[in-house]
């Protein structure tokens, strides 16, 4: 429990957070048991919590509660401040536009950060062809438009998403998510003409390489669902919430190669990999693949809620006047959120931390992964990598080893996250601006997580 100088971050108005984790009290500590009891009578059930903390400021590496305490935070607020919380550049300008103006609609008079937002992403985003993009609020939203764009354009209506995959909460976004328990369990009926083929998964299926796997589900696509009926297939590059699962190589290429001959439009889930997170602007280019259409959030602008969709001009300009938009959707005080945190990534590096933080975590991974056989796969790229825990003698996922870790790492002041359709990875987000002395201190924390486990 160090206390660390770098990276200053400043709450506004006040002092800079201190980098360290600082326990003066259990986790939870008595403010936060309050706002917990509170929570259970105010809150839907629905509306869960991975730990029980009253959050008070957060900045650079940290989260620090109600009591006093100082966690490391190794989730970003599930993959979301990239450039920290309360980066200053992010405060600054939303600071600025609050005091111009709070809300027009863009649909009734437009202004600037929308545009100037559009322009960043068509330009960022891969591909050097001529790109439009429409701006909405989550990432689930701006599925749903992907999926309206692409069915516009098409004129066809069957959409493919594959195992393990996250889309979202809403209908067609549950009926996009494979995992039924706790996404879509008694939520249906789910929107029609959604299907679903099999992923590359190299920890989990055989050993089959990425173009192998790609023909094992353009079969079953073309049997199945058949490309005269196909608008869109979409997939995250990495999955997220689905087990941080990275398809072998060649996988995605070929599978847009496919869907580019068949005139089925290729979207890109690039909710969680988007932004640096993976060590490059975006995931598709670690396989040098082009979507024609990009779908961002999370990531993109420091944790004020703004998503994209972003595709070749011809597929986004197919839908009518009016078709697309809704009233908070590209709210001028996420744009001017999202230009500083674009601005944030490119002037501070953050790319090459990204990659940098990687090198970190996937080290020392592997080398705790020699000692203990529970780990089966250390995987993922740039500040987006995890653990898979298993059985050793089977390789049966290990769900109850993987609770047991993050609860320690909680009670120890480390925010640590879970994922996997088999509820038995560990992922790790840190943000951007995390120190490699938090980072390595929380790592520690799971290392010995896992020895008393
Ligand atoms: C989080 C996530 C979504 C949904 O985003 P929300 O903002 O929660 O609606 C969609 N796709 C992926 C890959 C995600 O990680």
């Amino acid at each position: 429990m160090t206390l660390v100088d770098t990276p200053a971050t400043t709450t506004p108005g006040g002092p800079a957070l201190a980098q360290e984790r600082r326990l003066v009290t259990a986790i939870p500590g008595p403010r936060s048991q309050e706002l917990i009891a509170r929570k259970a009578q105010a809150v839907a059930a629905g509306v869960g919590h991975t730990l029980p903390i009253s959050v008070v400021a957060a900045g650079g590496g940290v989260v620090v509660d109600a009591d006093g305490n100082s966690l490391i935070d190794l989730g970003s607020g599930i993959a979301v401040t990239g450039v920290g919380n309360s980066a200053p550049r992010v405060v600054d300008a939303v600071a600025a536009q609050l005091n111009a103006f709070t809300h027009t609609c863009f649909t009734v008079s437009p202004y600037e950060g929308y545009v100037a937002v559009a322009e960043k992403l068509n330009e960022l985003t891969p591909g050097d062809h001529e790109k439009r993009s429409a701006l909405f609020n989550s990432g689930a939203e701006a599925v749903e438009n992907a999926i309206k764009i692409a069915r516009h354009y098409t004129k066809k209506q069957a959409v493919v998403a594959f195992d393990h995959a996250y889309h979202g909460r809403t209908n067609l976004t549950m009926g996009l998510t494979a995992k039924n328990i706790p996404y879509k369990s008694g939520f249906g009926p789910f929107a029609p003409e959604v299907y679903r083929a099999p992923l590359s998964y190299p920890f989990r299926d055989g050993g089959l390489d990425g173009r192998e796997a790609a023909a094992r589900a353009i079969l079953q696509i073309e049997k199945q669902v058949g490309v005269e009926n196909l608008a869109a297939i979409i997939i995250e590059p990495i999955q997220g919430e689905g087990g941080f699962i990275v398809p072998a190589t060649g996988f995605l290429a070929a599978l847009v190669e496919w869907a580019n001959k068949n005139g089925v439009v290729f979207i890109a889930d690039e909710v969680q990999t988007g932004f640096a997170r993976t060590g490059a602007w975006f995931a598709s280019e670690h396989e040098g693949i082009v979507p024609d259409v990009i779908v961002t959030a999370k990531g993109i602008a420091g944790g004020l809620p703004l998503s994209a969709v972003t595709g070749r001009a011809e597929i986004m300009d197919s839908a009518m006047a009016g078709g697309l938009g809704g009233t908070y959707a590209g709210s001028p005080l996420a744009c001017a959120a999202a230009l500083a945190t674009i601005e944030t990534y490119e002037q501070d590096g953050l790319v090459e931390r990204a990659k940098e933080i990687g090198s970190v975590l996937i080290g020392r991974l592997n080398a705790l992964r020699t000692a203990d056989p529970r780990i089966g796969d250390v995987r993922g790229r740039g500040a987006m990598v995890a653990i898979e825990l298993v059985d050793p003698a089977t390789g049966a996922p290990d769900a109850a080893l993987t609770n047991a870790v993050a609860k320690f790492a909680h009670e120890q002041g480390v925010i640590l996250l879970t994922c996997g359709t088999y509820g038995n990875v560990i992922r790790f987000l840190p943000p951007l601006t995390i120190s490699d002395e938090l980072l390595i201190e929380g790592l520690g924390v799971i290392a010995e997580g896992l020895k008393q486990a």
